[in-house]
Parts: structure tokens; sequence; C-alpha cells
């Protein structure tokens, strides 16, 4: 396995490194300057970089099990999401957020799962998601996909209860956007705040 990413690093330094060298360099001298953050699941099947044909630089990624955006908590937890939610808005002063929810998420589906008692933490992270999950169904299919989707929009309404966040929505300086990748399909669904639908994006 690990000869497997050391024969990919033999090949970024190789081949991709030169080609980007003057970039890097530009980069470290002048800081980065991303305008998106983008949320998104820590599935090893999301490839952030790979989805939107994007480089160094211009993405700040948050990523964690399941998309989901904690509460607005200045308490005395380790928020590492929220930590990164505020750097993003107010020292990088990004333009664009995006929370990417995704089909087949194993953290949308722990939602209708019973706690394990043995992994603490996961309980806890995900009760974040608990508005999303359609009370007395089963999880089907059609009912995952279902509240993959309410995910997204729960989750974007969490991050408007954070005071800078919705300071700069209303000053409109900030857009935020509630993305559902769709994995086997290799799409993204919008949603329409509007409408509450999920519409095509980038297929135009
Ligand atoms: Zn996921």
């Amino acid at each position: 396995m690990t000869e497997h990413l050391i024969a990919g690093l033999r090949q970024f330094r190789k081949e991709t490194f030169p080609r980007f060298r003057e970039h890097y360099q530009r980069l470290v001298e002048e800081g980065q300057r991303p305008t998106t953050l983008f949320l998104g699941c820590a599935d090893s099947r999301i490839v952030p970089d790979l989805l939107m044909q994007t480089g160094p630089g211009e993405l700040f990624i948050i990523r964690n099990m399941g998309a989901f955006v904690p509460p607005f908590e200045p308490d005395e937890g380790f928020h590492g999401t929220s930590a990164g939610i505020e750097f993003a808005v107010l020292t990088l002063g990004v333009t664009d957020v995006v929370v990417c929810g995704h089909s087949h998420c194993g953290a949308i589906g722990a939602l209708y799962d019973a706690p394990n008692p043995h992994t603490p933490h996961i309980s806890r992270w995900l009760t974040l998601g608990n508005g999303a999950r359609l009370e007395g169904a089963s999880p089907t299919p059609e009912v995952l996909r279902e509240t993959e989707r309410r995910s997204v929009a729960l989750q974007l309404e969490r991050l408007l209860g954070y005071p800078m966040v919705r300071t700069r929505v209303e000053e409109g300086t900030l857009s935020l956007h509630g993305w559902l990748y769709v994995l086997e399909e290799g799409r993204v669904l919008g949603l329409d705040v509007e409408t509450g639908a999920f519409v095509p994006v980038g297929e135009d």
C-alpha cells in the first residue's frame, strides 16, 4: 500500500511539481487567496480538485464525516470545522461557500443505526444530521437519497447561524451553495433555496 503511495509521490515530484513550480512559488510568496470554502464529506470517493478541476490555491477545503456543519458554539470544545469556517470567512475572505454532501454517504446511512457505545465521538458527531432524518422511515435507498438532500439544506441553515457568515451573506459579499454529488453519475445537483429542489449544476 505504502509502495503505491510512494510511487505516486515519485511521479508527482518528477512530472507534476515541475509544471506547477512557478505557481507554487507565487503561492508561497503571496500566500493563499482561495475564493471558495468547500465543505465536504471525508469519504475517500470524494476528490474535490478532480470534481471541479481545480488546482493548488483555489479551494480552501474542510472535510468531515457527513459534510456536517456544527452549530456556532464558542465554548471549550475543539471545534475544527467551526475554526475552519471562521478562518475562511473572516481571514481569507472567501466569496463562496459550497457545502457538498454526496450519494451513498455512510454518515447519512448511520443516522438510522443505533448509536454504538464504543464510538462516542462518532455518535455525538452524527447528531448533527438528526434533523435530516425521516422519522419512522426505514433506510431504503430512496429514504437515504432524500435524507442526503435534506442534510445539505440543514447544514446550510446551520451555517447561517455563524454571525460572521450571516453578516456577509446579508451584505451580499458571501454566497452559500448546497450541493449533492451523485457519485455513480459523476454529476452535482444544487439546492435551489427558493423551491427546495435540487437541480443539475454545470450541465449546460
Ligand atoms: Zn459521506
